[in-house]
C-alpha cells in the first residue's frame, strides 16, 4: 500500500521536473536552472514523506479495550502453592454463585460472602433497593480473571463477569478472597462446609454444625468480598503509615480484614444516621462515636461504596487505631462523591483473633457470629463486643491527609523518598550491630529499631531478620543517607541513656565506614546538651 503510493507519487512529479527542468534550460541560464530543479526536487521529497509520515499515524477505528484474561497467568501463580487450584473450576464456581446471587436469599448467600459485602446488601435491601438485581432473569455470557495477587496473608483473584444476551449485555467485577495459606479441595461440592466437607448446617453462631469452621472467613475457601458494575477494579495505591510498629506487634493483622470491617462499620453507620437507631450501630461503634454521631452530615438518597483502603495504622495510650479511607457516594437527583477517613480503634493489648478472617461480625471472644440483639454485650458468652476494632471517629480525607504528609515526612525522613529497599535494609543491619555491641540488644533499642523499619516500610520478616545482625554491612550510601544513618546511630546509642564504653568503640568505626566522623562528634554533643 504504502509502496504504490510512493510510486504514484513518483510517476506523478517525475515527469513534471523533467518537463519543468527543459523548459528552463532553454533559458540557457544553467544556475538558475540547477537551483530551480533542486527547490522542486527538495519539495518532491518533502510532499513524499509527509505522505508516508501520514501513512504511519493513520486514524484507526475505534476499538474499546478487551478485558485480558489472565486466567493461565493466575493458575501457573497459584499453583506453586495449590497443586490443584485451575482457573477453569474457579470460574465455574464464580459462574454458579452469579447463578445463586440471582435466585437465593441474602441469608443463603452469606457463607460465600465477607461480613462487610453482606453488610452491604442488607443495607442496600433495608432500604428498598434490590442489591443483586443485575443478577436475577438473566445468564452469565462469559467470565475471565482480569487479576490476582497473592499478599503476605491473603490471595485475591478478581474476575469479570459478563452477564446477559448479547444485545443487553452488562459486566460486573467479584473480587475473591483466600487465606494464603488455604488449598482447593476438589471432592467438594459447592453446598458442603469449605473446611470438613459435611453437608452444610449452621448452628445459631453461624458456624458448621459438624466441625464448628466459620464458613465465610476465607480461611478455608473462596470468599466474595467486592462485587461492583462495570470493570472497576481496586488497587492498592499507598503503602500503610504504621509509625509506632502495630503490624510487629501483631502479626496476624491483614489489611484485607481491617478494609471489610471498615465497610461493615460504614453500612451500620449509614442505617443508623438514615433511621435513627442505634443498637445495631452500637454493636460496632465506641460510645465516643455514638456521641458524635450526629456531628456529621447524614448520608442521602442512592449510597454506594467504592475504593476501600488501609491508610494508617497508630498506637496510643487508648490503643491502637486504623485510618481506612472511604470513598462512596450519596444523592438523591445526581450522586455526590465523598472521601471519608473511618477511624477504628481496637483496646489496648488486643491482637488479631486467627480464625476469623473475613468474618469481620463476629465477638472476638467466643467467635459467634453478632447478632441484631440490642444488648452491648456477646448474647453468647457476654464479652464486650468493642473489644474489636469499632468505628471511633469520622475525618474528611483532605484534613486527614495534611496531617498525614506531616507525619511522612517526619517518620520517614530522607529515607523513605530517596533510598532503595537494599540501602534501608543494609542501614538497619547496621543500626542493629550498634545496639549489639554491648552485648545484648534492649527492649528500647529493639521497639526503636522495628518503629524505624516499618517505617521505612521494609518487610517485617525483613525488619526482624535485619534485628539478629551482629555484623554490620558495608552500605554503599549517598552523603545525605550516610549523614542521617549516622543521626540514628546516634540516637540509638543515646537509646539507653548513657554510651558504653564498647558502643563507643563501635559507634565510631561505624561512622569511619560512612566517612562522617565529624557530624557523628556534633550530632552526639547536640544530643547531650538535650538530655541536660
Ligand atoms: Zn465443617
Ligand atoms: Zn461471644
Amino acid at each position: 500500500m504504502k509502496t504504490n503510493r510512493l510510486i504514484g507519487f513518483a510517476l506523478v512529479v517525475v515527469p513534471f521536473l523533467v518537463v519543468l527542468g527543459a523548459r528552463l534550460a532553454e533559458l540557457s541560464d544553467m544556475v538558475a536552472c540547477g537551483a530551480a530543479v533542486s527547490v522542486i526536487v527538495g519539495l518532491g521529497v518533502l510532499l513524499i514523506s509527509r505522505v508516508t509520515r501520514s501513512d504511519r499515524t493513520l486514524p484507526m477505528p475505534f476499538a474499546p479495550p478487551r478485558p485480558t484474561d489472565i486466567g493461565a497467568q493466575a493458575q501457573t501463580a497459584l499453583q506453586s502453592d495449590d497443586p490443584q487450584f485451575s482457573s477453569r473450576t474457579f470460574i465455574e464456581q464464580c459462574e454458579g454463585l452469579c447463578s445463586s446471587m440471582g435466585s437465593s436469599s441474602l441469608d443463603a448467600l452469606h457463607p460465600h460472602l465477607s461480613d462487610g459485602l453482606f453488610q452491604r446488601l442488607k443495607t442496600q435491601e433495608r432500604f428498598g433497593a434490590i442489591p443483586l438485581s443485575a443478577f436475577v432473569g438473566t445468564k452469565v455470557s462469559s467470565t475471565v480473571i482480569t487479576s490476582y495477587t497473592v499478599g503476605n496473608a491473603w490471595q485475591q483473584l478478581t474476575a469479570r463477569v459478563t452477564l446477559g444476551a448479547s444485545t443487553h449485555t452488562q459486566t460486573c467485577s467479584l473480587t475473591f478472597l483466600r487465606r494464603r495459606t488455604a488449598k482447593t479441595q476438589t471432592s467438594r461440592v459447592a453446598s458442603a462446609c469449605p473446611h470438613c466437607g459435611a453437608p452444610l448446617q449452621l448452628t445459631a453462631t453461624q458456624r458448621c454444625s459438624h466441625c464448628e469452621a466459620i464458613v465465610n472467613s476465607g480461611e478455608h475457601d473462596w470468599v466474595l468480598c467486592e462485587l461492583s458494575p462495570g470493570a472497576h477494579q481496586l488497587g492498592r495505591q499507598s503503602d500503610v503509615l504504621d509509625p509506632e510498629g502495630v503490624r510487629l506487634r501483631d502479626a496476624a493483622l491483614s489489611s484485607e480484614e481491617l478494609e471489610d470491617r471498615a465497610a461493615l462499620t460504614f453500612w451500620r453507620w449509614v442505617e443508623a444516621r438514615r433511621t435513627g437507631e442505634r443498637a445495631r450501630f452500637q454493636r460496632v461503634a465506641t460510645e465516643g462515636m455514638l456521641e458524635l454521631l450526629d456531628a456529621f452530615t447524614a448520608p442521602q438518597g442512592d449510597v454506594s461504596l467504592g475504593n476501600v483502603e488501609l491508610r494508617a495504622l497508630r498506637s496510643g495510650p487508648a490503643g491502637d487505631e486504623a485510618h481506612v479511607l472511604l470513598r462512596w457516594s450519596d444523592g438523591t437527583q445526581a450522586p455526590r462523591a465523598h472521601q471519608t477517613v473511618f477511624k477504628l480503634r481496637r483496646p489496648t493489648g488486643l491482637a488479631t483473633p486467627p480464625t476469623l478472617g473475613l468474618s469481620t461480625s463476629r465477638c472476638t471472644r467466643c467467635l459467634a457470629a453478632i447478632t441484631d440483639a440490642e444488648s452491648p454485650g456477646c448474647e453468647f458468652c457476654g464479652a464486650s463486643l468493642h473489644d474489636a476494632w469499632c468505628l471511633h471517629e469520622l475525618e474528611p480525607f483532605h484534613s486527614w491527609a495534611e496531617g498525614a504528609v506531616k507525619l511522612r515526612r517526619q517518620v520517614g525522613s530522607d529515607w523513605a523518598r530517596s533510598s532503595t529497599e537494599a540501602q534501608r535494609e543494609a542501614a538497619l543491619r547496621v543500626l542493629a550491630s550498634l545496639a549489639y555491641a554491648d552485648g545484648s540488644m534492649s527492649a528500647v533499642e529493639r521497639e526503636r529499631l522495628e518503629a524505624l523499619g516499618t517505617s521505612w516500610g521494609l518487610p517485617a520478616s525483613l525488619v526482624q531478620s535485619c534485628l539478629e545482625s551482629r555484623q554490620a554491612p558495608t552500605p554503599s550510601l549517598s552523603r545525605e543517607l550516610a549523614l542521617s544513618l549516622t543521626h540514628e546511630l546516634a540516637q540509638l546509642a543515646m537509646a539507653d541513656g548513657k554510651i558504653q564504653p564498647a558502643t563507643r568503640k563501635r559507634l565510631e568505626a561505624l561512622a569511619g565506614g560512612l566517612g562522617t566522623q565529624v557530624e557523628l562528634g556534633r550530632a552526639l554533643v547536640k544530643l547531650l546538651s538535650e538530655r541536660q
